[in-house]
């Protein structure tokens, strides 16, 4: 698996996320193709696949100080690359899918009010949906952010190239 393009495959549905509030503040906000499975593993990879050969190395050298010449390596277009953009784009969806009321991951195929995210039911007291989203989202993130704690205290050194480019000797 290739790090950087997991890394920026699994951030890149949500590019639409501004995109779409600054266009639609009401209704289904702001999920959309990027957030649907057919999306994802068409243009949420090649939009993905795009910035990681051509952007990430850029980022990545500049705000973490990193060998740009072994990032840009870490970068090249490969198979590898791609589909590791593409498994960044289901993860994030799939990861989204339980904390949300409603998913367009079956999107045009299934109306996406008719997905409800399982822990949205399970924290919605007396049938309050917003608090039963509020407190699965909170829930999420907490558990991401532990996820996150546990690799830095895990891999403190060369930590930021362990983290953004993954260990080039293996
Ligand atoms: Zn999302």
């Amino acid at each position: 698996m290739n790090l950087p393009g997991l890394i920026v495959g699994s951030f890149i549905p949500d590019i639409e996320v501004p995109i779409l509030f600054l266009f639609f503040s009401e209704g289904i906000d702001n999920h959309f193709i990027l957030h649907s499975l057919v999306g994802a593993l068409t243009i949420g990879t090649l939009i993905s696949t795009l910035a990681t050969v051509l952007l990430y190395p850029i980022i990545a050298s500049l705000l973490f100080r990193l060998d740009k010449v072994k990032v840009k390596e870490a970068c090249k277009l490969t198979p590898v690359l791609v589909f590791s953009c593409m498994v960044g784009n289901v993860f994030h969806i799939l990861l989204d899918l339980p904390m949300h009321p409603y998913s367009l991951i079956l999107w045009p195929f299934v109306d996406p009010y008719s997905i409800v995210g399982v822990l949205v039911i399970v924290f919605a007291v007396d049938g309050d949906i917003k608090l039963g989203f509020l407190i699965a989202n909170i829930l999420t993130n907490l558990i991401m952010g532990l996820f996150m704690v546990t690799i830095v205290i895990k891999s403190r050194r060369n930590l930021w190239e362990q983290i953004l480019v993954g260990n080039l000797n293996s």
